[in-house]
C-alpha cells in the first residue's frame, strides 16, 4: 500500500486500506483547491471524498445536506471515529448551535454539517469570519427541477461562490442524467469543476426479476428469503401505501419483525419507525419510495421490490441502499402485467409524462431483458460493459425460446372472438375455461375459444400475455376501460403470416432452474455469515456487544462497527489491541475506545472454546 498522508488518514481514521475507484483523485483534487462534481451511486463511497481533505487541510469543511437524520447518522460515525464534526439544525438549542459556531470561529471544528436554509438564512455571515477549507454540497442534484428530487431552498446556494471566494466546492450526487448535471454546475457557478464519474457497478448486490408472480406467490417467496437471512435486515418496496401495510400485516402472522414506513404516516411514526430499523429492532420494512434518501445503514442485506419501480435511477437507488458495507445483497424485482397498467396511469397523469413514460419503457425492457441485467444498468448510466456479470438471474440461466405460434394465436382469437372488449383477466378466464360471473354474463362460454388454453396454468398465461404486450402483438386501450387490442403485427400471427416465439417461462420451484440456482443460493447467503458454527456463536456474542456500546452512546449499532467488521473479528479473533487495530473498518480512535470490550469478549470465547489442533 501507498503511505501517502491521505492514505494514512483513510486507515488511521476509517480503518481502510484502499481507496476505491476514483476517491484517491477526487480527494487530491479538492486537497489542491479545485472544484468538483462527484457522481457516484448510493453506497459508492462519496463522504470519504470530502471527509479526508477535511482532515487534510486546515480550517473547517462545511457540508450541506438536505436532512436532519442524515445528519445526524453521519456526524455520530465520524464522532466515533474521533473527527470533531457537528451539525447544526433546528432540533438543537440555540446554546449548542452558538457553541458549534465558536468552536468553528476558532478552528475547533473539522466537519460542520448544515441544512441548505440554515446556511444561507444567515450562518454563512458569521462563517465569513471562520476559515473555511472547502464546502461539500450533498444530494446535489436537489437543486436541479429536471432532478427527481427539487428542493427549493437548494437554489440559493449559487450565492456560495461569491460569499466565499477562493473556497473549493464539491458536488455530490448520485443521480447522473446530462441534464441535471449541467444545471449543478450552472447553478452553483462552478463550471469549470472538474467532474468525476465513479464507476457505477455495486457488484456486491445480486439482480434478480421474478415475472408474473401472484400477491400469494411473492409472499411465500419473500417469506423464504428472510428465512434465508436471519436476524438480517432488509427492505420491501411497495407502490402502494395501502400495499406497505398489508403487507407488513402479513409478515408480522408469519413472526416477522417488520414495520411500515410511506407519506402518509405521522412524522414521529416514521421517525421511530426508521429509527427502529437502523438500530435492528425491526428487520423488515414494508415502505414506499418515501423511504430512503435519510438512511445510512450498511448492513441491509436484501431489498425486494414488491411492484416495478417507475425509472431505473429510482430502481438503482432504492436496490443501492442494500450492501453498502461491501457484503453480498440480494435484490429481487417482481415484476407484474398490472403494475406496467398502473404505473403508466401515474405516468400519464403526470406533468412531464411523456419523459415519465419513456423512462418507465426502459425499466420495462430491463425487466423484461433477456441480456445480463447488470450490463443494461451499466450501459443506461453510460459505462460501457460488455460482460456478463455473473451475478444475475439472466446469467445464472440464459433463456431459451420456444416456438409460441399457437399458444399466442389462441390468445388473439379469444381477443377477437370477444370483440376486443375484454381485458387480460377475461381473456385468461376465457382461455382456461373458468366459469366466472363475468364469463357468464357475457356468455363468452359460448365462444369457440373457451377452454382452448385449459393446459397452460393461469400464472403463465399471465407470463405469455405480457410477452405478448412486449412483443406488440396487442396493446391496451388505456382511453376504453384497458380493454385489449390486436395490433397489426399480432394480425399476421393470428392469420397464420408470422410465426411467434415465446421465451419459456422457467419457475424455481420446478424445473431445471430449481436445480442449479438452489445451490447459489445458499451460497450467496452462507457469504454473508460465518463458515462455521463457533464463529457464528462468537459473532453474536461481539453483536450484543456492539448493540451495547451503541446504546450507551445512541448511536446505530453499525457506527461502532459495521458487519464486515464484526464478521472479520469472528473469523480472526484478534486478543491485542494492535491485531485489533488492523480489521477492517476499526481505526485509531475505535480501536483505543471499543477494543478492549470486544477484545475481552473475544479471550472469553477462546477460553470457553479451546482450539484442539492448537498447542
Ligand atoms: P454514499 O456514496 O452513498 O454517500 P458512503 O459515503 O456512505 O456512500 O459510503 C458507503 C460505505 O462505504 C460506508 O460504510 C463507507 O464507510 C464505506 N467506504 C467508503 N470508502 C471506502 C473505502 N475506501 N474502503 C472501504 N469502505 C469504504
Ligand atoms: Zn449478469
Amino acid at each position: 500500500m501507498e503511505d501517502t498522508v491521505i492514505h494514512r488518514l483513510l486507515k488511521s481514521y476509517f480503518g481502510y486500506d484502499t481507496f476505491r475507484p476514483m476517491q484517491e483523485e477526487i480527494i487530491r483534487h479538492a486537497i489542491d483547491g479545485g472544484d468538483a462534481l462527484v457522481l457516484m451511486p448510493t453506497g459508492g463511497g462519496k463522504s470519504i471524498c470530502y471527509q479526508i481533505p477535511a482532515l487534510a487541510l486546515e480550517g473547517t469543511t462545511i457540508v450541506v445536506s438536505p436532512l436532519i437524520s442524515l445528519m445526524k447518522d453521519q456526524v455520530g460515525a465520524l464522532q466515533a471515529n474521533g473527527i470533531e464534526a457537528e451539525a447544526l439544525n433546528s432540533s438543537n438549542d440555540e446554546r449548542l448551535n452558538r457553541d458549534i459556531i465558536d468552536r468553528c470561529l476558532e478552528g475547533r471544528l473539522k466537519l460542520l454539517y448544515i441544512s441548505p436554509e440554515r446556511l444561507v438564512g444567515g450562518t454563512l455571515q458569521l462563517l465569513r469570519q471562520a476559515k473555511i477549507a472547502l464546502i461539500a454540497i450533498d444530494e446535489a442534484h436537489c437543486i436541479s427541477n429536471w432532478g427527481h428530487d427539487f428542493r427549493p431552498e437548494y437554489t440559493q446556494l449559487g450565492q456560495l461562490r461569491e460569499a466565499l471566494p477562493g473556497v473549493p466546492i464539491m458536488a455530490l450526487t448520485a443521480t447522473a442524467d446530462k441534464i441535471t448535471k449541467r444545471d449543478i454546475l450552472k447553478q452553483l457557478n462552478i463550471e469549470d469543476a472538474a467532474t468525476f464519474v465513479g464507476s457505477f457497478d455495486r457488484p456486491n448486490l445480486s439482480l434478480d426479476v421474478k415475472r408474473g408472480y401472484s400477491a400469494r406467490d411473492k409472499l411465500r417467496y419473500i417469506i423464504d428469503l428472510i428465512a434465508r437471512h436471519p436476524g438480517e435486515s432488509g427492505i420491501i418496496y411497495c407502490l402502494a401505501r395501502k400495499a406497505t401495510e398489508q403487507l407488513a400485516a402479513k409478515l408480522r402472522t408469519a413472526g416477522i419483525a417488520a414495520g411500515v414506513y410511506h407519506a402518509g404516516l405521522p412524522n414521529s411514526e416514521r421517525d421511530r419507525v426508521q429509527n427502529d430499523f437502523v438500530a435492528d429492532r425491526l428487520q423488515v420494512i414494508c415502505a414506499t419510495i418515501a423511504f430512503g434518501m435519510g438512511i445510512d445503514k450498511s448492513n441491509v442485506r436484501f431489498v425486494v421490490h414488491y411492484n416495478l419501480p417507475k425509472s431505473i435511477e429510482s430502481f438503482y437507488q432504492e436496490i443501492g441502499r442494500g450492501g453498502r458495507d461491501g457484503l453480498p445483497c440480494e435484490t429481487v424485482l417482481f415484476y407484474n402485467i398490472s403494475d406496467i397498467i398502473t404505473l403508466r396511469k401515474f405516468a400519464g397523469e403526470s406533468g412531464q409524462h411523456e419523459i415519465n413514460l419513456e423512462k418507465l419503457a426502459r425499466m420495462q425492457e430491463y425487466a423484461e431483458a433477456q441480456v445480463c441485467r447488470r450490463r443494461i444498468l451499466l450501459n443506461y448510466f453510460g459505462e460501457a460493459s460488455d460482460k456478463a456479470c455473473g451475478n444475475c438471474d439472466v446469467c445464472h440461466n440464459p433463456p431459451r425460446a420456444i416456438d409460441g405460434t399457437t399458444i399466442v394465436q389462441k390468445a388473439l382469437s379469444a381477443i377477437a372472438r370477444a370483440e376486443e372488449r375484454i381485458g387480460f383477466t377475461t381473456a385468461i378466464n376465457i382461455l382456461r375455461g373458468n366459469m366466472t360471473p363475468d364469463i357468464v354474463a357475457q356468455r363468452y362460454y359460448e365462444l369457440k375459444t373457451f377452454g382452448a388454453g385449459h393446459d397452460i396454468p393461469q400464472r403463465d398465461w399471465r407470463d405469455y400475455m405480457l410477452q405478448m404486450l412486449q412483443m406488440g402483438f396487442i396493446e391496451i386501450a388505456y382511453d376504453d376501460d384497458r380493454h385489449l387490442r390486436i395490433t397489426d403485427l399480432g394480425r399476421e400471427v393470428l392469420y397464420g403470416k408470422r410465426p411467434a416465439q415465446l421465451a419459456v417461462i422457467v419457475r424455481e420451484e420446478c424445473g431445471p432452474k430449481a436445480r442449479k440456482q438452489r445451490p447459489k443460493k445458499e451460497a450467496a447467503a452462507t457469504a454473508t455469515t460465518t463458515a462455521t458454527a463457533g464463529d457464528r456463536e462468537l459473532f453474536e456474542l461481539l453483536r450484543a456487544t456492539r448493540k451495547r456500546i451503541a446504546d450507551e452512546h445512541r448511536w446505530p449499532a453499525y457506527v461502532v462497527l459495521s458487519d464486515r467488521s464484526l464478521h472479520q473479528l469472528a473469523a480472526t479473533k484478534p486478543t491485542t489491541l494492535t491485531a485489533f487495530g488492523n480489521c477492517y473498518g476499526v481505526g485509531t480512535h475505535k480501536r483505543d475506545t471499543f477494543g478492549a470490550a470486544f477484545i475481552a469478549v473475544i479471550k472469553e470465547y477462546i477460553a470457553r472454546h479451546p482450539d484442539p489442533t492448537g498447542p
